[in-house]
């Protein structure tokens, strides 16, 4: 049998943390970084004789995320322990949820070669996130800190649908930009805001059972979770392929080499010992609650993409992209409001906005500048203030520090040269220090034209106006 013979499945666990102010059982606040343990209380460090109480805005978030994901909304839904012991969980359960989680039932629809195809969502259920350890920051040994103990996650569990590395990619880029359009995560990968335990086995086609699964977890890139699925899956069919089985376990993926290696015997539910937390009463949830919380939900990425082809004429192509990100697509709509220029904008997102982002390892989130001044950028251009290179360093520059691009200009005296006089001085400058030129052109050859029009823009350091260059010097040398 050969490779071609198997099929891939994939199912993902995705941990996304909260953008809730505050941690899901205590007041502390969740943000990121911070002095360690400068973050937390007696409960979030699990003191004896604190008490949880149950943050309703997680609640809301939650049940906001089962709604944009098609799910059914429990009316009533409770906290369970999970029990193990690990350092950075000072309690030695995580609260967490069992058999009866908030959300069930839903999906997610992605795009696969040209064909919409909808993967199944188990359930969304919330939990708090551990503390963390560092193990090589202060010299030897482990410290904990536990300024992240009891942010609030919500787990997104698929069903085993996906059938490809590829689907995966989609499937979490899919998720990722829900869960920003709708607000409840920032989803910073490098934060470990948007986390994924990657499940993967592999059977012959057309066998009904799935085969023998392992589990990478805490993935935190897009890339080496792509890779690693492609390897898991090749080393899996070529144990099979040699007689061997799959043995259920954990493994940990090693970027580096690009290899999985074993880290542990997979447990199962019942090694945890979940019961129903006694410290926490149940959730329920009314009606008129979920009705409030479905009402808030914003204008989704279909229909923000159907209103670029319809409203602004946008090529279906270019929609696609805007959508991906809430950032690109907040931006578009802003700066188009203020430029009145769709295409134009849409461009400069597309080519040199993603360039820069990729050059320097960043997320359409972090573009540090406003719609208002990439719009403000597109009126400079369409008015002829400064001609499309200068633009671009104008960009730049508002990657580098952020601030309305006219003030730029005016700083670095970056002002289109568009005076009459001024252009026919270096237009007469250029003709006579280029005769060949000049020649090649009365010989019929137009393109010299281009050429003397590149001089002129290099001697100007890209500030006069290409367009009346390029007519003058016709003028000038059909005289
Ligand atoms: P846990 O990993 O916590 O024991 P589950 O049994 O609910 O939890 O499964 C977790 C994930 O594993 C789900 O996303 C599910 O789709 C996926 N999964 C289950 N069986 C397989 C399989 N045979 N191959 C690939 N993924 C699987
Ligand atoms: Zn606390
Ligand atoms: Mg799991």
């Amino acid at each position: 049998m050969s490779r071609e013979d198997y099929e891939i499945v994939i199912g993902l666990e995705v941990h996304s943390e909260l953008s809730t102010k505050t941690k899901i059982f205590c007041s502390c606040p969740t943000e990121f970084g911070g002095e360690p343990n400068t973050h937390c209380c007696p409960v979030c460090m699990a003191m004896p004789g604190t008490l949880p109480v149950l943050n309703e805005k997680v609640v809301e978030y939650a049940i906001k995320a089962g709604l944009a994901t098609n799910c059914e909304i429990a009316s009533i839904s409770k906290n369970d322990r999970k029990n193990y012991f690990y350092p950075d969980l000072p309690k030695a359960y995580q609260i967490s949820q069992y058999d009866m989680p908030l959300c069930e039932h839903g999906y997610v629809e992605i795009e696969v070669g040209g064909e919409k195809k909808k993967i199944g969502l188990t359930r969304i259920h919330i939990e708090e996130d551990a503390g963390k350890l560092n193990h090589d920051d202060y010299g030897r040994g482990s410290l904990v800190d536990l300024n992240r103990a009891g942010v609030p996650l919500i787990e997104i569990v698929s069903e085993p649908d996906l059938r490809s590395s590829e689907e995966v990619d989609l499937y979490l880029k899919k998720l990722k930009s829900i869960l920003e359009y709708i607000e409840v995560s920032d989803c910073k990968m490098q934060e470990g805001s948007l986390r994924a335990d990657v499940n993967v086995s592999v059977r012959k086609k057309g066998q009904k059972e799935f085969g023998t699964r392992t589990e990478m977890k805490n993935m935190n890139s897009f890339k080496s979770i792509v890779r690693a699925i492609d390897y898991e899956a090749e080393r899996q069919i070529e144990v099979l392929e040699d007689g061997g089985k799959i043995d259920q376990e954990t493994l940990r993926w090693d970027d580096v080499s690009g290899k999985t290696f074993p880290m542990r015997d997979k447990e199962d539910a019942q090694d945890y010992r979940y019961f129903p937390d006694p410290d926490l009463v149940a959730i329920k949830i009314s009606e008129e609650m979920k009705e409030n919380i479905r009402k808030s939900l914003p204008e989704m990425p279909e229909s923000r993409k159907e209103r670029y082809i319809n409203e602004y004429k946008l090529p279906e192509y270019d929609s696609n992209i805007l959508i991906s990100s809430k950032y690109f697509s907040d931006l578009f709509e802003g700066a188009t409001k203020v430029c009145n220029n769709a295409k134009a904008v849409s461009n400069w997102i597309m080519t040199d906005i993603t360039k820069e982002l990729n050059e320097k390892e960043l997320e359409p989130s972090d573009i540090p500048f406003t719609a208002d001044e990439l719009g403000n950028l597109v009126i400079l251009i369409d008015k002829g203030t400064i001609s499309s290179s200068i633009a671009k360093k104008v960009l730049d520059e508002m990657f580098k520090e952020p601030r309305d691009p006219q003030k730029i200009i005016e700083e670095k005296g970056w002002v289109q040269i568009s005076d009459e006089g001024a252009i026919k001085e270096i237009v007469l400058k250029i003709i006579e220090a280029n005769p060949q030129s000049v020649a090649d052109f009365k010989a019929g050859k137009d393109k010299a034209v281009g050429f003397l029009v590149g001089q002129a823009m290099k001697e100007t350091k890209g500030k006069a106006n290409p367009q009346m260059l390029n007519k003058m010097f016709l003028e000038e040398l059909n005289k």
